[in-house]
């Protein structure tokens, strides 16, 4: 049995490229066949550990991003984090920004560059992040992007981004089918997963359903319209250096999580922690 109990840096000043799972000793010849066979999983006993990503799941409203962050955090026990999660969360708040954020999101417009970066600052600074995570709808501006460029940086996660392809014919219907579950969060869509009982939970029989506000055809349009302007180039800059893939996603749900989880896999991340 190998001994994985002093707990020191392997990595040292290696830089993000090298950084790997610092809370358990590697044995450094472990790590050095790890990196130089290009493999990016070690197994000890049935845990795994593999270099850490920030996966950027970008995509249109109603591309399904928080289905798929869903399914990564369930399979791959990688923390989903969802800007437009956390803003509605806060947006619970009976304060002045709680205000401004319900009603920028009820626009179908941006929140702040500012706000929102806070947000994920203080969300990746979490225990649960010093792996990698999985950040579903940020960054949607170049702002955010630069940033987090930065944080991985100072992080040391590598970033890779994933796009979620789908039609802009089907985005709309998408979008506007949306249901989700208040208590859990799982999401369905009246076109393409309707729940089992009319409008009620599959997990929470007694849990209606609900829309989101800015789930309309009206605030539908504006929200394609500001991903088109604001988020879809960011796409370009992942693409130009290296760091995208695309993902089709007509393809049933099943199958865009294997893909995506095999780009992960073959990029290296984290698995179980
Ligand atoms: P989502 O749940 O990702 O569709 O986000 C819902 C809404 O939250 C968006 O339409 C924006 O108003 C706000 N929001 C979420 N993420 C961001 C972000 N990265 N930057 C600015 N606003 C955001």
């Amino acid at each position: 049995m190998k001994d994985f109990s002093a707990v020191e840096d392997v990595c040292g000043d290696a830089g993000p490229e090298a950084i790997f799972d610092t809370r358990f000793q590697l044995l450094g010849h472990e790590l050095s066949n790890l990196k130089s066979s290009g493999q990016s999983e070690l197994a000890i006993g049935d845990r795994k550990f593999l270099m850490s990503k920030i996966i950027v799941l970008m995509g249109a409203p109603g591309a399904g991003k928080g289905t798929q962050a869903r399914l990564l955090q369930e399979h791959l026990n990688i923390p989903q984090i969802s800007t437009g999660d956390m803003l509605r969360a806060r947006a619970q708040e009976q304060d002045a920004l709680a205000k401004e954020i319900q009603a920028v999101q009820a626009s179908g417009k941006l929140a702040s560059d500012d706000l929102v970066m806070r947000v994920v600052e203080e969300r990746t600074a979490k225990e649960d992040s010093a792996h990698g995570y999985v950040l579903d709808g940020f960054p949607r501006t170049m702002a955010q992007a630069k940033m987090l460029e930065k944080l991985g940086a100072e992080q040391g996660h590598k970033i890779v981004a994933i796009v979620v392809d789908v039609p802009f014919e089907l985005l709309e219907k998408r979008a506007t089918g949306r249901l989700s579950c208040p208590v859990c969060g799982e999401i369905y869509n009246t076109y393409s997963k309707p729940p089992t009982n009319d409008k009620k939970c599959d997990f929470h029989p007694h849990t209606e359903l609900v829309q989101r506000v800015d789930d309309t055809a009206e605030k539908v349009k504006i929200r394609l319209e500001t991903y088109n302007e604001q988020t879809k180039p960011l796409i370009d800059g992942y693409d130009s250096t290296g760091r995208l893939h695309r993902i089709d996603g007509t393809k049933k749900q099943e199958e865009i999580h294997k893909e995506i989880e095999g780009i992960i896999r073959s990029n290296g991340f984290i698995g179980g922690h």
